[in-house]
């Protein structure tokens, strides 16, 4: 069956309704009547054979050969009119050579010469006459315009062939079937509408909750309106989780909407300080012309700048899923001692103590140029936010899964409050932009290095987090998970470069000794 295109969920759902039970109201309806009227003509077949059956038990044939003439028989046949009752007609027909003769019937039927179903009399005939025994046949006749239900039943007495022939009207099952048929069609009628009817009214009411939801959806789309919610308060069916993960969709899509509009301003206001500093300098630099402090400020500008657009480009490409990392096997140790000889290098001219404490060997998959960027991230921040005299610790420790780096300083330290927010994109505390406080240099970040530290440490399975105290300083940690470390060379070659990280720190030099080159892993 081919529905319309163009037709509405609730009409094709009732249509293919309707259509599905009418076909099997019909099939119910055609088997119904077919066992009924089976069972009625069963019971007049009953009646036809019994009766047969009766007047066969009952007879008694003679051969009259005491009077020289063996062919003869007499046939005496039992009444048949007992066996009237509910119309019922008999007639017991003798078969030879020479034809057929009637020989005796129920007395309803005396007028009649003529046998009951001439065509059954006639094949039983023929049968006979193949030298068969015959067969009992049932068939449907017309007698005086009535419907009758006739048996034919050969029989042989004496040697001599007869044929019973009964019939009894099959008005009554006519009648019978013809109630019943119209009963199952009034009822069938009845159930089609009735249920359709019904189907109708609940398609409506379900469809009608979704014609809300639409209606609604086309007004958020008409009136740019994202704060509309719909409202619902039915049972928790198949519509009211559509309404809830509509609603819940709203929610998210209001969420990110709100995010990507403070990012934009977030953006638009980091890069107008940069910006509005270059046109000062520039400005100077027309009046005054060229000197070495305007050129060292324009290009420190144009590095912030340069930095905040790289910072914002890797964001944006790890949103959509732009970077891939580089993931292999690497020693987190030599990478720790990496970033403890940087991070010397980057605390040069301040007098801080930079120090490796708890140093393990430690084996993990990872993608060591962004684990180095975050680290990275890290020790700047350590140094930025710790003013002089202070120190900054780095700690390399293994568990049975994860290998844990920490950068501890005793620096600025963050409050309780901030610290759920700080790998926010974008978040700087209030201690942190008031710049060059408590002996820190400027801060020149933007508030996007801790969510790039954060961004690479969950691409890499792992955690980020943070522990600080207001004045005293603040750990930061990463765990990512190891992978199990091989039995080589490399624990020796941890061992020197743990002696060297010792030696160094008794010595207090922020250079760093090339005992360690990556060369001699193995
Ligand atoms: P920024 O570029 O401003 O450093 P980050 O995302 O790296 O951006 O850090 C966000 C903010 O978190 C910093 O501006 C600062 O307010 C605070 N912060 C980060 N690290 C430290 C730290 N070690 N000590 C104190 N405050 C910190």
């Amino acid at each position: 069956m081919k529905v319309p295109q163009n037709l509405t969920i609730r009409r094709k759902l009732i249509l293919w309704f309707a259509a599905i039970l009418t076909i099997v109201l019909v099939l119910f309806g055609a088997a119904l009547y077919g066992v009924t009227r089976f069972a009625l003509v069963r019971v007049v077949d009953n009646a036809l054979s019994n009766s047969v059956n009766e007047v066969i038990a009952n007879a008694n044939a003679y051969p009259l050969s005491q009077f020289n003439t063996p062919e003869e028989v007499i046939v005496d046949l039992p009444d048949m009119d007992v066996f009237t009752t509910g119309g019922m007609m008999v007639q017991a027909w003798r078969i030879d050579a020479d034809g057929h003769s009637l020989v005796g019937s129920s007395r309803n039927i005396a007028e009649y010469a003529e046998p009951l179903d001439l065509n059954a009399l006639t094949s039983e005939i023929s049968l006979l006459a193949q030298n068969s025994a015959g067969e009992t046949m049932w068939s449907n006749t017309i007698i005086n315009d009535g419907a009758w239900r006739v048996i034919s039943q050969p029989v042989n007495i004496f040697d001599r062939m007869f044929v019973l022939q009964a019939a009894m009207p099959l008005d009554q099952v006519n009648e019978s079937s013809r109630w019943l048929l119209l009963i199952i069609a009034i009822e069938m009628g009845l159930a089609l509408v009735g249920t359709s009817a019904l189907g109708w009214s609940m398609a409506k009411r379900a469809m009608h909750r979704i014609d809300v939801i639409t209606d609604a959806a086309a007004g958020i789309v008409s009136r740019d309106d994202l704060k509309t919610r719909l409202p619902y308060d039915g049972p928790m069916d198949e519509i009211g989780r559509l309404t809830n993960v509509f609603n819940a969709m709203m929610d998210r899509i209001q969420h990110m909407f709100s995010v990507q509009q403070r990012f934009v301003a977030d953006v638009s206001h980091e890069l107008r300080t940069p910006l509005t500093a270059v046109r000062g300098h520039l400005d100077l630099v027309r009046r005054y012309g060229m000197d070495p402090e305007s050129m060292d400020a324009l290009e420190g500008e144009v590095a912030r700048m340069n930095r905040l657009v790289n910072d914002l480009l890797m964001l944006a490409r790890a949103d959509y899923g732009g970077i891939s990392l580089d993931k292999r096997e690497m020693d987190m140790d030599e990478l720790v001692s990496e970033i403890y000889r940087d991070t010397k290098v980057l605390a040069k001219g301040r007098d801080l103590k930079v120090t490796v404490s708890d140093y393990e060997p430690v084996r993990v998959n990872g993608d060591a140029d962004r684990l180095k960027q975050a680290l990275l991230n890290l020790v700047g921040n350590a140094i930025k936010f710790t003013p002089d005299g202070g120190s900054i610790t780095l700690n390399l420790r293994r568990t049975d899964s994860d290998a844990i780096v920490e950068v501890v300083d005793t620096g600025l330290g963050i409050s309780h409050e901030d610290q759920k927010r700080v790998f926010d994109r974008f978040f700087q505390t209030d201690e942190s932009r008031a710049r060059g406080l408590n002996g820190t240099p400027g801060n020149d970040g933007v508030g996007l290095g801790l969510s790039i530290a954060k961004w690479i440490t969950e691409a890499h399975d792992g955690t980020i987090s943070v522990h600080s105290e207001p004045g005293e300083g603040s750990t930061f940690s990463i765990r990512i998970p190891h992978v199990e470390r091989r039995l080589n060379g490399s624990d020796a070659v941890t061992r020197q470069r743990t002696g060297l990280i010792r030696r160094d720190r008794t010595s207090q030099q922020a250079s760093v000794s090339n005992g360690d080159k990556r060369s001699t892993r193995s």
